[in-house]
């Protein structure tokens, strides 16, 4: 079988190129990356880490809010190793500087558009950038569900906010609600609830879903009110434009309620980031990205996909790490195979290469 010149041959990279295109200034990355890496959190830090150390030289696009999640996360008990616990944003920038140490590069700016294909070269945008690769690792994660309710868009960052741990020391003093029955919830609850003079915790069911350690270490705090089942149905502003109460409706008997607040924080859940890929890679109902578990790999011949982009059960930034190490083995793999014999590998990764060759 006779390749397409240069398509897999080496890892060299040569000096940017820029070049005009359609009278828009583009520029072109090139050659072919081995490996672009698209998402700054543990899963994407740690597949670069991997990938470093097997010398994949990755391209990381870490995002204009690079670390993720935990950028927004205060102490961290739970991440083996870190006896003590450890900031968010101190173990993301650990992560961080320990994938650059090998060699990783990072992009600190949002990836605008992903072309993906199955078994070819694999295409990132940032803004007028193009970058191209052999293979990508999708790690783009998850963002906060929003209750889609009068009030919560326009009143955002005037009182209603998606972060207790980011926001909550805003808020001494004032009495505040936290929306939602989950470990998230809870999470605000407890840190919020040290500033705030009275915090209702407001969740639809009676029943709430966080774990039972959380529960009970919210229940534990004298100035949290429980208020179910109640849905909140608008965040009303006060003459100053920022919120002053909440409507809430008794979700069993439909009366409504009012509570006065000076902030209000929506922590119901969150949304995977994989509308730039919808569509190229099987998503769920839910849009997380499937793949061929336990392995990452996606529909697509070199392309895979980590982290909260594909978890909707675990979540947590040990998980994640975890799969990035995953990702970064199968990239790994798929990359020291190539080219890829249609009959020996992953069955669905011959499109592109036979259309290469077809043409070449
Ligand atoms: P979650 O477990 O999915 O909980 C979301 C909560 O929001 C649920 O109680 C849900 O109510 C409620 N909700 C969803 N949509 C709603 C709507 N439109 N209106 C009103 N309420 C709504 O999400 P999470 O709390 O973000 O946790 C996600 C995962 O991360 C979990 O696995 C969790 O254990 C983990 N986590 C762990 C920690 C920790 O260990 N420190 C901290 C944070 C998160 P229903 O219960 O009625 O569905």
């Amino acid at each position: 079988m006779k390749l397409p010149p240069g398509l897999w041959v080496g890892s060299e990279r040569t000096e940017m190129n820029e070049k005009k295109t359609n009278g828009a200034e583009q520029v072109e990355n090139d050659p072919t990356e081995n490996l672009i890496i698209v998402g700054g959190g543990p899963a994407g830090y740690t597949a670069a880490l991997y990938a470093a150390r097997a010398e994949l030289e990755p391209l990381v696009i870490e995002g204009f809010q690079w670390g993720g999640q935990l950028q927004n996360t205060t102490d961290v008990e739970n991440y083996p190793g870190y006896q003590e616990g450890v900031m968010g944003p101190e173990m993301m920038n650990d992560f961080r500087a320990q994938a650059e140490r090998f060699g990783t590069r990072f992009i600190t700016d949002d990836a605008t558009e992903i072309e993906l294909s199955d078994g070819g070269v694999q295409t990132v945008k940032v803004g007028k950038d193009t970058y191209r690769a052999k293979a990508v690792i999708l790690s783009m994660g998850a963002e906060p569900k929003r209750l889609g309710i009068p009030g919560e868009i326009e009143l955002a960052g005037s009182g209603v906010s998606t972060c207790g741990v980011c926001d909550g020391a805003f808020f001494k003093g004032e009495d505040v609600a936290v929306i939602g029955g989950g470990d998230s919830a809870m999470e605000d609850s407890i840190f919020v609830s040290k500033f705030a003079k009275k915090l209702f915790s407001v969740h639809r069911r009676d029943e709430y879903r966080a774990s039972k350690i959380m529960q009970e270490r919210a229940r534990g705090k004298e100035n949290i009110e429980f208020l179910t089942p109640y849905v909140p149905v608008e965040f009303v502003p006060g003459d100053d434009g920022k919120i002053a109460k909440i409507r809430l409706q008794q979700a069993e008997t439909g009366d409504e309620k009012e509570i006065e607040v000076g902030g209000a924080f929506v922590a119901i859940g969150h949304r995977p980031r994989s509308e730039l890929v919808q569509g190229q890679i099987e998503t769920d109902e839910d849009g997380y990205a499937v793949v061929a578990e336990p392995s990452t790999r996606t529909k697509l011949a070199g392309v895979f996909a980590i982290g909260d982009l594909v978890d909707h059960t675990y979540r947590q930034a040990v998980t994640a790490a975890g799969s990035g190490t995953k990702g970064a083995l199968d990239a790994e793999w798929y990359l020291r195979d190539m080219p890829p014999d249609p009959e020996e590998h992953w069955g669905t990764n011959t499109g592109a290469i036979i259309e290469a060759v077809e043409a070449s």
